[in-house]
């Protein structure tokens, strides 16, 4: 083809694909009824008639048609008509799309902080910002990443000594993802976001068998295998992604992830973290070793009884001062202060369990739940069944789409990954997600035009859940299936809309996963006739036992099922509420980072079972210093509640 035809088709092509946005923007604000066909329509134009660089023009030509103020004033007065104030579109996007907030050191203003949903805030009465990191400009080529910032930890001992001298309680920060009150506190906070100077390979004092790679066996896909892992350390205020940056600068890789990597790393450890895969852990069971500096100001360095630092080495001087890092290595300390949920200190450092970068192949197929649910209640070792691949998670939509005209089943999606050298499946494998969810999950205001559609018509949900299920499926049978480095394979590819929706989750043993689901499905049929629904489909995710005290998975290997919907659609939250009244009734584990009822000791009590072993080692480590209210009222109920009526 000659250079002008080339150009000519791609055009033709561009024009198609402008034509059917520009369709669905007309249909969204003026025939919102006939958005999914019109949806459908603009699907098959990205991925038939559109290449990547199309795509990328297009969303950045949309992203610069709305950004003027104007342009959104208009669209939200066209589409607030008739629509009742508290479902309203408002396409602000100074604030929320700034997903990293940032404090600098130098501001003289009081602070106020909130979570991401902003559900929970402080106007603390300090606001600390230790470290001498770079951030949000963070470099993982910097070389300063290869020395140990013993100044940081001079800085924080500083920090948890004022408040102490003052009787006051301090918190570190992460990156504010907890839904629950977990990081919020109203003495004072300390922002972790320039503690991330040191990512560098861990070697200085460790063990001559740690130092250079070690072996470690791994069962997946029901196989064993030998592999070599290494040891990472980084800062405890460095983001996920920027250490995924620098852990790539090694060809090293985190042996799993969640499904969003803006947490912190502490945020992450702290609240155990977890993806899906049930021969792999959640966070905690990554970190080998752990920094901290404690109540009396007192810093540690706490590991396992077999802990990666060899004691001969080991001098625990931090240079320039006569304060030490005390080093424990004792399995009871380490499994209590892991998953610390930031009330045993403040955690300066750590050191992380690693694999050399690689590539993993995943399928996504569209199923009928009650198939799926059969085979595992036949299926004569669940675990193996589970196991069959390296990560393996299933969606399910909470409803059942009864306007369909020919398939009135239950859809749920099915999602497996493996590693790309261990499958011949993947000739024909694209290294790009469904082109619509990436298209649209990039455009800036998707994420508030959502809650609109959903609000609009929410009975479309159980049909719209199915269609987007449908539109994500991909598998090799069908010549296609997504292969990529596990960077881009692990992170969920929702791009902005991943701040939009919002979740809660719950940890159950596995043989009680289709008694929780059928509890999770009855639940929603309830509230049906009350047009309260869940916006998106729920997930069920594997993870192997971890013995940290406080991980959910602490009880042995655990499914993780999470419950999600787009904010601002009406009814979810209420919703969400009442299903996590009945999973805790249940007997499910909570997430500490993800629920929306209060906790009450009891259940704490009964969730983690080592919870009276951890108090003892919180007492030692962080005393009422790390406390907070929503801790304190786990710990010791206030006596000056109000009593029930
Ligand atoms: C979009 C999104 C996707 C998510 N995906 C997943 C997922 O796939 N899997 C999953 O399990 N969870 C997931 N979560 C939940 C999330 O991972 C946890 O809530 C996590 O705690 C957030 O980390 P953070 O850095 O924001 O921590 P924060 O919310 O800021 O803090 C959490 C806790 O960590 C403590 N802390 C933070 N830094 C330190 C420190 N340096 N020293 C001591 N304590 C500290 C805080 O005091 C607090 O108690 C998701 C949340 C969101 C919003």
């Amino acid at each position: 083809m000659s250079g002008s035809s080339t150009r000519a088709e791609k055009k033709k092509k561009s024009v198609h694909v402008g034509w059917e946005v520009a369709k669905l923007l007309f249909t969204l604000i003026f025939n919102s009824e006939k958005i999914p066909g019109q949806v459908d329509r603009l699907d098959d134009a990205l991925t038939n008639h559109c290449t990547r660089s199309n795509r990328t023009w297009w969303i950045n030509r949309i992203n610069a048609l709305t950004r003027p103020r104007f342009v959104r004033r208009l669209i939200e007065k066209k589409l607030n008509k008739n629509t009742p104030l508290h479902e309203c579109v408002n396409l602000t996007l100074d604030v929320e799309l700034s997903h990293d907030k940032v404090f600098y050191k130098e501001s003289t203003f009081r602070q106020k902080w909130a979570n991401w949903y902003e559900n929970h805030c402080s106007e603390p009465l300090k606001f600390f910002i230790p470290g001498s990191g770079t951030f949000p400009e963070f470099d993982p080529k910097c070389d300063s990443h290869l020395v140990y910032d013993y100044d940081a930890v001079l800085e924080v001992i500083g920090e948890v000594l004022q408040a102490e001298e003052s009787g006051r309680q301090i918190r570190a920060l992460g990156s504010g993802h907890a839904l629950t009150p977990i990081a919020q506190s109203d003495d004072y906070l300390v922002c972790t976001q320039y503690l991330n100077v040191t990512n560098r390979p861990a070697k200085e004092f460790i063990k001559a068998a740690y130092r250079d790679g070690f072996e470690v066996e791994v069962n997946f896909g029901n196989q064993t295998a030998k592999e070599t892992h290494y040891l990472f350390e980084t800062s405890g205020g460095t983001k996920i992604r920027h250490l995924i940056e620098v852990l790539e600068k090694y060809g090293w890789y985190l042996m799993n992830q969640g499904g969003s990597s803006i947490q912190s790393i502490t945020g992450a450890l702290s609240t155990s973290t977890h993806g899906s895969g049930i021969g792999l852990g959640p966070i905690p069971s990554m970190v080998r070793s752990l920094t901290l500096v404690g109540t009396g100001g007192k810093a540690y360095r706490v590991e396992a009884s077999e802990g990666v630092t060899d004691p001969v080495l080991y001098d625990g001087k931090i240079p320039g001062s006569d304060r030490t890092i005390e080093l424990i290595q004792d399995d009871e300390t380490f499994h209590a202060v892991l998953v610390g949920v930031g009330c045993m200190g403040i955690v300066v450092s750590m050191i992380l369990e690693v694999q050399p970068i690689y590539g993993l192949f995943e399928e996504r197929r569209v199923r009928n739940w009650d198939d799926v649910k059969a085979e595992m209640t036949t299926s004569p070792d669940l675990y193996a069944y589970l196991n069959a691949h390296r990560h393996f998670e299933v969606l399910i939509n909470p409803y059942i789409d009864r306007k369909a005209t020919t398939d009135t089943t239950r859809k749920c999606l099915v999602t497996t990954r493996d590693y790309s050298h261990s499958t011949d499946k993947h000739p024909n494998a694209r290294k790009e997600r469904n082109y619509l969810s990436s298209f649209i999950s990039g455009i800036n205001i998707s994420g508030k035009l959502s809650p609109w559609v959903f609000n609009r018509n929410p009975d479309a949900i159980p049909g719209m859940i199915n269609n987007s299920l449908h539109r994500i499926e991909d598998y090799a049978e069908r010549g296609s299936g997504f292969e990529d480095t596990a960077r881009k394979v692990l992170d969920q590819g929702l791009g902005e809309l991943k701040f939009y929706g919002f979740a809660t989750e719950y940890g159950v043993p596995l043989d009680r996963v289709v008694d929780a689901v059928d509890l999770i499905l009855r639940t929603c049929e309830e509230a049906i006739p009350y047009r309260h629904y869940l916006a998106a489909p729920f997930s069920l995710r594997y993870v192997k036992h971890c013995p940290a005290h406080l991980s959910m998975m602490n009880t042995g290997d655990i499914c993780m099922i999470e419950l999600v919907s787009v904010r601002g659609v009406t009814g979810s939250y209420t919703l969400l509420r009442k299903l996590e009244s009945a999973l805790i009734e249940f007997g499910a584990i909570p997430h500490w980072g993800l629920s929306v009822l209060p906790w009450t000791p009891e259940m704490v009590e009964k969730a983690f079972p080592k919870f009276h072993l951890w108090k003892k080692y919180q007492q030692k480590f962080g005393g009422r210093t790390f406390l907070n209210p929503f801790m304190e009222d786990i710990l010791a109920p206030r006596t000056d509640a109000i009593p029930p009526s």
